[in-house]
């Protein structure tokens, strides 16, 4: 028999995942695996799991969110072992799954799996941490982000907010200096994103034909703070219309980016949160890990 690693969250999401674990490793038990099962008891449970026994296993199958899934591919990523990931998505945010077209029929992923073959996908390196499809900073990051829905309307509810206060007196402009592979950016900020996805919480939507998960390359969205009534409008014009090449929001493909700030900021990884740092070193490791999908 094949060995199974399968890591659970069982708190994901309305717990679906946990409801189905019965049916979860039959379908796998008909596919000839011998499963070692972990349900998460924390934070980082799932990389400390993942990292540990990936070597043990010819399959890691992760149940959870993005935020589940960001630790178990972090690490197996660590662990230095080339097994292939399998990712039951029951979170209340699929960003990612969203983007890979994975099925959010719970059963339905875990056949995916067994018939599916394994793709190679990049993974950004965030410091010591990882980060499967966004790292953001900015406006909203620590208080919207904890909850999905915001997470979901971010940049539209940054448009909605910036058209209702017109005087920003709740958002502070973060001054950045942002050395990419071949540009430079510096500037005042008001957010700014790190992604390796098509979809930003459904918002930020960009091209198929633009983004490639697996070319070695984020894209980097840049919003500027606006301070005159006419930079505001532009910024929130080009929010509501998607155009992301204006006098204030930049995007920009990098292999690579060093990020200077004045003060400590904060960041969050995949939706998880990530305490302040001045000094961040991002990089797209390319070819990082297997991911198999049915496609
Ligand atoms: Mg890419």
């Amino acid at each position: 028999m094949k060995r199974l690693l399968l890591i659970m969250n069982p708190n994901a999401g309305q717990k679906n995942g946990k409801r189905y674990l019965a049916d979860i490793l039959e379908i796998f038990r008909r596919a000839d695996y011998m499963p070692t099962a972990f349900m998460t008891v924390g934070t980082g449970d799932a990389f400390t799991l993942a990292k540990e026994h990936a070597a043990d296993a010819q399959l890691v199958v992760c149940v959870g969110g993005d935020g589940t899934f960001n630790e178990v591919t972090a690490g197996v990523v660590e662990s230095g072992v080339d097994v292939p990931i399998g990712y039951i998505p029951c979170g209340s945010t699929n960003d990612f799954a969203t983007s890979l077209k994975l099925s959010k029929n719970i059963l339905q992923a875990a056949r995916d799996i067994v018939d599916g073959t394994p793709k190679t996908y990049d993974i950004g390196q965030f410091g010591k941490r990882y980060f499967s499809y966004v790292a953001s900073f900015g406006a909203f990051t620590r208080a919207s982000y904890a909850t999905p829905q915001n997470l979901k309307n971010a940049l539209g509810h940054l448009a909605y907010i910036l058209e209702g206060i017109k005087d920003l007196p709740n958002i502070r402009p973060i001054h950045m200096r942002i050395e990419t592979a071949d540009r430079v950016f510096e500037d005042d900020y008001i957010f700014g994103a790190i992604c390796n996805s098509t979809s930003l919480g459904g918002v930020l939507t960009l091209s198929p034909d633009a983004v490639n998960m697996n070319d070695g390359l984020f894209e980097l969205l840049l919003i500027k703070y606006p301070y005159t009534a006419a930079e505001l409008n532009d910024c929130i014009r080009c929010l509501q219309e998607k155009k992301y090449d204006s006098p204030t929001i930049t995007l920009h493909s990098t292999d690579r980016l060093t990020i200077h700030c004045s003060t400590a900021v904060d960041w969050t990884l995949d939706g998880e949160y990530e305490c302040g740092h001045a000094l961040v070193e991002a990089v797209n490791r390319h070819n990082a890990f297997r991911l198999i999908t049915n496609q």
